[in-house]
């Protein structure tokens, strides 16, 4: 699955024909999206730009409830992960088709049928077709503005998804295909210092990981985004260690794109054990790893990340 319409390259944003009548959500201040707005030439629509991040099941129907009754014809996404959460998630709740417009480059999310959305000050990762994208528009103009630290994240996570993608039990020969072909974008992006490619790579990635999933690594990755590291970051390590346990063909490419964006090594507050108890029972992801893992498996591999320096 993918979105119906991808609009992608120079320019995209600006000659995409945007529905009148639409809701352009961000969780960027004036000042930011109304440049991007401008550049856009979108027409006749409204902004709500009280979207937070981490995005919770309140706030998506509050903007729900606020709306209700007035004519919206397209929800648009224009932002990072969140706001597109947001719009995913409303469309579903509504049926008013949506248009996706990533600004940081990483997630691929405007690629997926993936939303995560806060229950009860929890995070949970939802998989549902309805949050599908009618329209994705993957335009390079967003990238010059985006610090070197959330770059340097995003790549890092869609490079992570592309390799696990490519080695997840749900892969297939297409879903490789994709997968295959973000990491030699990526790679290329990051060790040659061409920036320009990180939209392309992140979208492939994203339709690869999409349609498979991810795996260890990113299992091993939530008990430290718990602790507040931020997501690619996190990856650096998990997935190096996690590439290593499962013998993947991309264990060295990986490691060598961490290397060059300079990752420092991690830290754990919490206990390996107590961490296993977190990471165990998130099956969405152990059990398409190639490999079984086991807890003691586990252990190990959260002490090869932060005892052994993987990236050293
Ligand atoms: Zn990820």
């Amino acid at each position: 699955m993918m979105p119906r319409k991808i609009a992608f390259g120079e320019n995209a944003a600006k000659e995409f024909d945007y529905p009148k009548n639409s809701l352009v959500i961000t969780t960027t201040t004036p000042d930011i999206y109304e440049k991007w707005l401008d550049y856009m030439g979108i027409k006749e629509y409204e902004v709500y730009n009280k979207a937070t991040p981490d995005p919770s099941i309140e706030s998506v129907e509050a903007i729900r409830e606020k709306y209700e009754g007035k004519k919206i014809s397209a929800y648009i996404g224009l932002g990072g992960g969140s706001s597109m959460d947001v719009c995913k998630y409303l469309g579903k709740l509504t049926g008013i088709p949506k248009v996706l417009i990533p600004t940081t480059f990483g997630t691929g999310a405007e690629m997926t049928t993936y939303a995560v959305i806060s229950f009860e000050h929890k995070k949970k990762l939802l998989q549902d077709e309805a949050f599908l994208a009618d329209a994705a528009v993957v335009d390079p103009y967003f990238l010059p503005g985006t610090p070197y630290n959330i770059m340097r994240n995003s790549a890092c996570d869609a490079a992570a998804q592309a390799s696990e993608g490519y080695d997840s039990k749900l892969s297939n020969p297409l879903t490789k295909l994709f997968c295959r072909e973000a990491f030699d974008v990526l790679e290329d992006a990051i060790i040659n210092d061409k920036s320009e490619l990180l939209p392309y790579g992140a979208m492939l990635s994203g339709i690869g990981f999409g349609n498979s999933s991810t795996t260890l690594g990113h299992a091993l990755s939530y008990v430290f985004s718990n602790e507040g590291m931020p997501h690619g970051y996190s990856l650096s390590s998990c997935t190096t260690v996690a590439h290593k346990f499962n013998k993947s063909i991309y264990y060295e490419r990986f490691r060598k794109i961490c290397k060059k964006l300079n990752f420092e090594p991690l830290t754990l507050k919490q206990g390996f054990e107590d961490a296993a108890d977190v990471i165990m029972p998130d099956r969405g992801h152990l059990d398409n790893n190639p490999i079984p893992v086991t807890r003691e498996n586990i252990v190990q591999c959260l002490d090869e990340i932060i005892n052994k320096n993987p990236l050293s």
